[in-house]
């Protein structure tokens, strides 16, 4: 990556919020102030806790930056809120200028540079998350890797980064993106319902030895689809979860 100083915290560290803005009707993006000269010590897709105590108590939720893997002065989390989440709510509640405790990065299922040069993603929801920042590395660093997205969602306002996917397939001839939509407008051209068998055949590279898909999303949609991806013939160690 570069020359920066990589910070990387066993027990919970405060960083100040910088930054927020606002990406779909639940979803931002928080950005947390780090030093001029220094970076996060992670690969692409992995992952920070968020640290909060309510109500007398301590909890923390992991939390997968968004922001290009070796960014300085800064890193930023994109996180949807949930009605009924406590540490998602908690995020939405702070203000520019608050602090954050966080621990990490830990390992999640990440990319390491020359893992694959045919890489599928299949993301329900906030599951992008982790994608995000291995997608922009992949893309920005000119990987020899052809990348293939399926996203699904409910409804168009639901999807996360849209303008982004919109603008890598116009700016990266190895950038596919396939949406899936439960409720789609009228006029849609992706697909609609669910992530099936015949979707992933269609819209995912091919199991072979160069070839590896990463998985995130809802615990029921990555339980079903993992199975799928097996049946598929895409070996378990090519199938990539959080
Ligand atoms: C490795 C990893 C990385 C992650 N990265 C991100 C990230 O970058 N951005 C992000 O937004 N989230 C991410 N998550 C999810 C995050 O850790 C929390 O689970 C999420 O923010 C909800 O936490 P909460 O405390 O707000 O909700 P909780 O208090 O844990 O849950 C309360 C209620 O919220 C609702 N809820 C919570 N999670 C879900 C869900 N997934 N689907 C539907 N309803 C739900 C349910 O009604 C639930 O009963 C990641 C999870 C993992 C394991």
């Amino acid at each position: 990556m570069n020359s920066a100083i990589r910070i990387k915290t066993k027990a919970p560290t405060p960083y100040i919020l910088s930054a927020i803005e606002p990406d779909t009707h639940d979803t931002k993006t928080f950005r947390f102030a780090l030093p001029a000269d220094a970076t996060l010590d992670m690969l692409p897709g992995d992952f920070l806790y968020v640290h909060a105590t309510l109500d007398g108590k301590t909890i923390k939720r992991a939390y997968t930056p968004s922001s290009l893997p070796g960014s300085t002065g800064f890193f930023d989390l994109t996180v949807k809120r949930y009605e009924s989440g406590v540490v998602s709510k908690y995020l939405h509640n702070q203000r520019l200028g608050d602090t954050v405790l966080m621990s990490g990065p830990n390992p999640g299922g990440h990319w390491v540079d020359g893992m694959a040069t045919r890489v599928g993603f299949v993301a329900g929801g906030t599951g992008i998350t982790p994608m995000i920042s291995i997608i922009r590395w992949i893309l920005t660093q000119r990987i020899d890797a052809e990348l293939f997205l399926i996203f699904a969602n409910k409804t168009e306002t639901d999807i996360i980064c849209r303008q982004e996917w919109e603008q890598d397939i116009r700016e990266y001839r190895n950038f596919h993106c396939h949406h899936v939509l439960e409720q789609p407008p009228t006029a849609w051209t992706h697909g609609t319902g669910r992530v099936t068998p015949d979707v992933l055949r269609r819209h995912l590279p091919p199991p072979g030895p160069d070839t590896c898909v990463f998985l995130c999303g809802p615990p029921p949609m990555v339980d079903t689809l993992e199975t799928t991806l097996k049946e598929l013939g895409y070996p378990e160690q090519a199938i990539i979860l959080p």
